[in-house]
């Protein structure tokens, strides 16, 4: 039996889509384009700047040294970013891949199933300061009520991130033991 004229063009319609599917791929791939469709984390991972560079000098690095593009146009490893004077910077959704971890064997795990934030500055040898610590309670205080567990950087790989001065503060207020 012969195909109707409707069953062609249904064909004919979803062989167009899959070959759109297919282009939208390869830009992705070349653009190394990341987009939020991964399952939310349940894990934030905190870490310094360890230098004075700011957020737009630090994007422009991360795009430079990898180059992966968010879908909100940044190319800043980290999901978030708390600059100097408490202003935050959303660069990545949180259910988007970030590239903020390299821990050996898995950093794609890592990096697919955690949200990165980010302070400006070196906290090994410096307090963060005050408007940076009230941008970062509100975040910590939001992710914790939506069931995400805090962690930072030097507990997951040998690194002095996010510097002593963070972690005594996240310890003094109990957000890590
Ligand atoms: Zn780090």
């Amino acid at each position: 039996m012969t195909k109707t004229f409707l069953e062609n063009l249904i064909e004919k319609a979803k062989l167009q889509l899959l070959i759109l599917q297919l282009q939208l791929r390869v830009i992705f791939l070349q653009r190394k384009l990341t987009i939020p469709n991964l399952p939310m984390p349940k894990i934030l991972v905190l870490h310094h700047g360890a230098g004075a560079w700011g957020f737009a000098k630090v994007n422009k690095h991360h795009g430079d040294s990898w180059g992966f593009v968010s879908s909100l146009g940044f190319t800043l490893g980290y999901h978030k970013w708390i600059e100097f004077n408490g202003k935050l910077y959303i660069a990545r959704r949180d259910n988007e891949e970030g590239a903020h971890l390299a821990v050996e064997g898995k950093p794609h795990w890592w990096n697919r199933n955690s949200v990165g934030l980010c302070l400006q500055g070196n906290l090994e040898i410096k307090k963060p300061t005050e408007w940076q610590l009230m941008t970062l309670k509100d975040e910590l205080d939001s992710y914790v009520a939506r069931g995400f567990e805090i962690e930072y950087h030097g507990n997951i790989e040998p690194t002095a991130c996010p510097g002593k001065y963070l972690v005594e503060w996240l310890k003094q207020n109990k957000y890590i033991k």
